[in-house]
């Protein structure tokens, strides 16, 4: 079975330490090379759809989470509050970015102009997980999201909702992403859940809506304490369902901080928040993205994306220089001067990494490299700058095969 345990030690992706602690994984350099391309994507993605990005810290006063509702619902996933001194305020790991980014919303007034506003961010939070089920990076206690939350008014809802699953699909497309299913998760009986009947009856209207054209699963009992959300689920290598991409309706949390804005008459209004993650969380997704590609990430967030190997002590001073200018053209590059030529071909294969180029003496002598890709494709030497520009077209288009169309 793929493991994405066994192929993120493999590959050197992250580690796990017993004195660092159970369920809080280290992020080693190729793993976190591939984690910030992917993160660049998304904020670059989202930037062009009209999102704002923000920072904000992930810990803050217990009073917060009060009045957010974490506290009364959510506590028994929360880490304890801790107080410094009786003098200090108690402060609390947050469970999820909500709270704050309801303060950035509150942060000065707003007006129908505003809306929708759309604020992102990729930040850290925290759960209390038992550490019986923690493992690798598909159960961890130190959670960083892609998250963010769309403040509309409710007759804006439905749009923004669709521009929302449209974003979730471009997204999956370029990471490589096979969607199992996607499901309405709404209340159930038993649980604990904030708001009136009437609020979840328009709430779940919605978002039914929204998935006119789109086949899903009911799933009642799944929905978050504040509201019901669409789930875009995934499979993991051993077959389990997990949800990777939401979308939530909010109703509760733009009452509980007060928020509000003028409509075009000058009328105070509360908006509708939106809560949605196009990717889930950093750790959940690469544990998924490392099982679904078996490690062979396409090119664009490839931990090393070239291997330059010179064939002999002879060409090492043309190997050097190919990578310094294809690390110039900004690509993550490195050289590979050990061993024999097919042992370093092998070496690189078993890496995942997407493109060796290969330096001869004829070559060094023309300027050339000989691209051999991680499928085994061959391609015939190539003028140095060509080189450049075929993996950077790929990476450019953000494509998942490795070369380009044409
Ligand atoms: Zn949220």
């Amino acid at each position: 079975m793929i493991d994405h345990r066994r192929l993120g030690r493999d590959l050197d992706l992250f580690a796990t330490d017993p004195l660092a602690g159970a369920g809080l994984p280290i992020w080693l350099p190729a793993g976190a090379a591939a984690r910030h391309a992917i993160e660049e994507y998304l904020r670059d993605l989202e930037r062009r759809a009209g999102y704002q990005h923000v920072c904000t810290p992930p810990l803050g006063r217990r009073e917060l989470f009060e009045i957010s509702g974490h506290l009364g619902y959510f506590a028994a996933e929360m880490f304890p509050p801790m107080r410094l001194g009786e003098a200090d305020d108690e402060l609390v790991l947050r469970p999820a970015l909500c709270p704050h980014h309801a303060l950035v919303y509150r942060a000065r007034g707003r007006s129908y102009r505003d809306l929708p506003m759309r604020v992102a961010e990729i930040g850290g939070m925290y759960r209390a997980e038992r550490s019986g089920v923690l493992g690798g990076l598909s159960r961890v206690r130190a959670i960083t999201l892609n998250d963010a939350h769309n403040f509309c008014a409710l007759e804006q809802v439905g749009q923004e909702v669709s521009e929302i699953l449209g974003l979730i699909r471009a997204a999956h497309a370029a990471l490589g992403v096979r969607p199992a299913g996607v499901r309405l998760s709404r209340r159930g009986p038993g649980e604990k859940y904030v708001g009136d009947d009437a609020e979840w009856a328009r709430a779940e209207e919605l978002l039914r809506a929204a998935l006119d054209q789109v086949t899903y699963t009911d799933a009642p009992g799944e929905a978050a304490f504040y509201g019901p959300k669409i789930d875009i689920q995934v499979l993991d290598a051993a077959g389990r369902e997990l949800t990777i991409s939401t979308v939530q309706l909010d109703f509760d949390k733009p009452e509980r901080f007060d928020l509000s804005y003028h409509d075009s008459g000058g009328v105070r209004r509360r908006p509708v928040m939106v809560h949605r993650s196009l990717v889930g969380s950093m750790e959940r997704l690469l544990a998924y993205l490392i099982e679904v590609h078996q490690g062979a990430f396409p090119a664009w967030y490839a931990p090393v994306q070239m291997v330059v190997l010179p064939v002999g002590d002879g060409q090492a001073g043309a190997a050097v220089d190919l990578a310094r200018r294809a690390t110039e053209a900004g690509l993550r590059v490195e050289v590979d001067h050990g061993g024999s030529l097919g042992a370093r071909v092998r070496d690189a294969a078993r890496r995942r990494i997407p493109y060796a180029a290969v330096v001869g003496a004829r070559e060094a002598a023309d300027g050339r490299a000989a691209l051999r890709l991680r499928d085994g494709r061959a391609l015939e030497p190539l003028p140095v700058a060509e080189v450049i520009g075929l993996v950077n077209a790929v990476v450019a288009a953000r494509s998942g095969d490795l070369l380009p169309p044409g």
